[in-house]
């Protein structure tokens, strides 16, 4: 896709405002518009990728950065020992409507298992 059209390449940008809750040289963390809980957090890379789907395996230590970055947000925001839940929405079936790559960081209420 062309990255000039991307939502979150412009967030990311500061084109499109957000509220930030963390950033480093290889993401950007920020409250999801529409929560789908007491807390909702997005953690995107700076870097444009489309999807999981899209992900190749030089991109392996950007996710595993992803993941490591949203354990350290739920230890920093005093939720990691009630616990939360990380999505990673995938294509058309996964529920994926943003196509740059994101992590949810859930949390703040029960999940229920498998999901709708
Ligand atoms: P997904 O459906 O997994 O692709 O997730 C996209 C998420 O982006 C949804 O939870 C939306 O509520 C959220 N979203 C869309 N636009 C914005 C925005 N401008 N700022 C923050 N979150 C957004
Ligand atoms: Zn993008």
């Amino acid at each position: 896709m062309n990255t000039a059209d991307c939502l979150f390449c412009k967030v990311v940008a500061g084109d499109i405002p957000s509220s930030k809750v963390y950033e480093d040289d290889a993401c950007y963390a920020f409250y999801d518009i529409t929560p789908q809980a007491p807390t909702h957090i997005l953690i995107v890379p700076r870097e444009h990728v489309d999807s999981m789907d899209a992900a190749a395996a030089s991109d392996k230590d950007l996710l595993g950065h992803l993941l490591l970055t949203a354990a350290s947000i739920a230890r920093d925001k005093g939720f990691a020992e009630n616990g939360y839940r990380v999505v990673l929405n995938t294509n058309s079936d996964g529920g994926q409507t943003v196509f740059h790559l994101h992590a949810h960081l859930l949390a703040g209420r029960q999940f229920i298992f498998p999901p709708g």
